[in-house]
């Protein structure tokens, strides 16, 4: 189901987005909500809610993707102040948007993981 996916819709135009990159497996957007000053979206252009649905494009998805976030890390001139890669799986790993994607962040020295809200909300 894409129908209903912001990240088809950007894909497919029908939401403005600047795209900074684009090829036939993937794409680069600013996220909407920067947590850093750059932060980067790097989304599949076929809707794939999860890594596993990759199957047999594991490979040249992530490929594709990762070669993007490290061109695109160069482009923004974090690629020698460092960035994160960080992809959010699923309701535990805190997905919010159903199209696979991974954020690149950069531009300042980033906290640590942020971890779980389980064992705070425990504390609390
Ligand atoms: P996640 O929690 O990993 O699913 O992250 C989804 C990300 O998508 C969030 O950081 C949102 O700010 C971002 N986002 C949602 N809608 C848009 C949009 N229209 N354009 C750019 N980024 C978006």
């Amino acid at each position: 189901m894409t129908d209903d996916c912001v990240f088809c819709k950007i894909r497919d135009g029908e939401i403005p987005s600047d795209i900074l990159y684009r090829d036939e497996l993937c794409f680069v957007i600013r996220d909407i909500a920067p947590l850093a000053p750059t932060h980067l979206l790097v989304i599949p252009v076929e809707h794939f809610e999860r890594i596993s649905e990759l199957e047999s494009r594991f490979d040249q998805t992530f490929g594709a993707m990762f070669a993007a976030a490290k061109d695109s890390a160069k482009a923004e001139g974090v690629s020698d102040s460092g960035y994160r890669l960080m992809i959010n799986q699923g309701r535990d790993g805190g997905q919010e948007v159903p199209h696979l994607h991974m954020h690149l962040l950069g531009g300042r020295r980033l906290g640590g993981l942020g971890i779980p809200s389980e064992r705070s909300s425990r504390n609390d």
